[in-house]
């Protein structure tokens, strides 16, 4: 989807700049449920082609292939005894269970949550998350920067 009724919204260039006000962001934004938005795994801003073109990637297709299968066998390993395969299948006390924060990702999802009011299944969503993305660099506790990563991705949660 755009970020908002003109489709410029995030634009850095001069003449593309989003002309919508605040109030109707919000209000096209609004038009995707809570409900709906949490059976959504990863919400990010995509810049335009233009702009995007020009970051260079930080890492390879290759390498970023090789973490993600590395990610999948931790995740087979963990659940092997489990009638489930990966961490988005977690709920109540495996969820409790498999992802363990470190004090420091904890407070920062907790205040997450609290400063902009979360559902309990977002916040179950944005743990889910932030073990995946633990997986992804063989960390076993849940670090702060993967917490915080993990929140990037729910930036629809985010009221502006
Ligand atoms: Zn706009």
């Amino acid at each position: 989807m755009h970020g908002c009724y003109c489709g410029y919204y995030g634009s850095e260039t001069d003449s593309q700049r989003c002309t919508c006000s605040p109030g109707r962001i919000a209000h096209y934004r609004s038009r995707i449920s809570g409900p709906m938005l949490d059976r959504i795994d990863l919400q990010l801003e995509v810049p335009r082609p233009k702009e995007w073109y020009q970051e260079q990637a930080s890492i390879s297709s290759a390498e970023m292939k090789k973490q993600v299968l590395e990610a999948q066998t931790v995740q087979e390993e963990r659940y092997r005894e489990l009638p489930l395969s990966w961490n988005s299948e977690l709920s109540g006390s495996l969820l409790r269970k498999f992802c363990k924060m470190e004090p420091g990702a904890y407070k920062l999802l907790q205040q997450t949550v609290e400063v902009l009011g979360l559902s309990m299944r977002s916040y179950d969503r944005i743990l889910k998350l932030s073990r995946t993305i633990a997986d992804l660099s063989s960390a076993e506790q849940i670090g702060v920067e993967h917490m915080a990563e993990a929140i990037q991705y729910r930036k629809l949660d985010v009221k502006i």
